[in-house]
């Protein structure tokens, strides 16, 4: 796992604000954009997508994580979330959750937080049950 100054967070913040003029946030006009670092230096990037229930709107960090898994799978090591203005969004407590399953508590969230940071004791499913 690269340690945090091994990532080039400006390339990762850069694709962020790309995914982020992809959105569809007809509702809010609040566009935001997600890349991770993957462990096998990879990037994969989301954005939010609303709908007019509100309730059914995906963060960017969703379709991150949707993207991740399309793409070929693996752990997230680091995140950038970036509102409209390129600025540093924080990820909402769904996202914190979904974060822990794609990337782990080490997983750099903005350069300066960890997901196990920002979700302390997060839930984890137990380990499978054995099957006989
Ligand atoms: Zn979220």
């Amino acid at each position: 796992m690269p340690s945090n100054k091994d990532i080039d967070w400006a390339r990762l913040r850069t694709a962020a604000q790309e995914a982020a003029r992809m959105a569809y946030a007809p509702y809010s006009n609040f566009f935001v954009g997600a890349a991770g670092l993957t462990d096998d230096g990879r990037i994969v990037s989301g954005c939010n997508v609303e709908n007019a229930s509100y309730g059914l709107t995906l963060c960017a960090e969703c379709s991150m994580v949707s993207d991740l898994h399309r793409s070929g799978g693996g752990r997230l090591v680091a995140v950038a979330v970036t509102g409209p203005h390129g600025n540093p969004i924080t990820p909402c407590g769904r996202c914190r959750q979904l974060l822990v399953e794609a990337g782990g508590s080490e997983c750099i969230v903005n350069e300066v937080d960890t997901v196990g940071a920002l979700l302390p004791d997060a839930f984890e499913f137990p380990a499978p049950l054995p099957t006989s």
